[in-house]
């Protein structure tokens, strides 16, 4: 699914964030990617949607070599993502069904289908009763299932996440890390940077841990490792 072959990211300031990067994630897998702030997360996870060029390496994403591809191609490598920010990101002139259908009317979807998967994912993260509300009606903990349901809606092979639950309490994030185990179990790779220490020691998937721009740990189930 992502395959990091010496990958290196040198921002034009010259700071450099990620050396020297090998790493495979495999289709279904569950991966929190953890570290001190600055440690190069950020960058890891802009990586995989293109957001962020590596300088140096080989980076494939769903059989995409990100590096060779041509800027009209970074939609088609997009469709097979769902992106998640810590901050939502919704479109707040939208409902939560325009916001999810919008999704599936930029890939220009039939109506009809659009209509029966645009109720199916707001069914999975609970939200079929806030169709008409618009994302300031809405708490962080609904804002960020919009978001999730939007992600999902055209079936991505792989759900990145940078940060999903970091302005969430620690209730309304099981919610959520709940909905991506559900996501996670129908066979969709999962890529999230977190600082949730107690999340990742309770839920027990892999870990890569980052410091300064390399890998320190990778582990197959794995503990978050810091103390914050
Ligand atoms: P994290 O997400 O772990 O906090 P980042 O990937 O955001 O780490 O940052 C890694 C390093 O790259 C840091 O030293 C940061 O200052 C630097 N960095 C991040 N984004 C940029 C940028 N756009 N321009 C220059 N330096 C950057
Ligand atoms: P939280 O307790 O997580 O902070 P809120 O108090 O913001 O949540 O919201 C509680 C409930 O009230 C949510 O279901 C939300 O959708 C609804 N709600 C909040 N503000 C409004 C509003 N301005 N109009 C309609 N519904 C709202």
């Amino acid at each position: 699914m992502i395959h990091m072959k010496n990958v290196s990211k040198r921002y034009d300031n010259g700071s450099i964030a990620l050396s020297n990067i090998n790493i495979d994630i495999n289709k279904g897998e569950f991966v929190f990617i953890v570290g001190p702030s600055g440690a190069g997360k950020s960058t890891f996870i802009k990586m995989i949607f293109r957001e962020v060029l590596p300088t140096e390496g080989e980076l494939i994403v769903n059989g995409r070599n990100t590096l060779a591809m041509s800027a009209s191609d970074v939609p088609y490598l997009r469709r097979g993502l769902g992106i998640i920010f810590q901050d939502y990101r919704l479109l707040p002139e939208k409902t939560v069904y325009e916001n999810v259908a919008f999704a599936m009317q930029v890939i220009e979807a039939p109506r009809r289908e659009m209509q029966k998967r645009v109720n199916s994912v707001l069914d999975l993260v609970g939200l079929n009763d806030k169709l008409k509300s618009f994302p300031s009606q809405l708490s962080g903990g609904e804002q960020q299932r919009v978001a999730i349901a939007r992600a999902i809606v055209n079936n991505p092979m792989i759900v990145i996440a940078d940060e999903p639950t970091g302005n969430l309490d620690p209730e309304t994030s099981w919610d959520i890390m709940r909905i991506f185990e559900r996501i996670n179990k129908s066979g969709t790779t999962i890529v999230m940077a977190t600082h949730d220490k107690t999340i990742v020691d309770t839920m027990k998937k892999r870990v890569i841990a980052i410091e300064n721009g390399r890998i320190i740990r990778d582990e197959v189930k794995g503990a978050y490792g810091y103390e914050d």
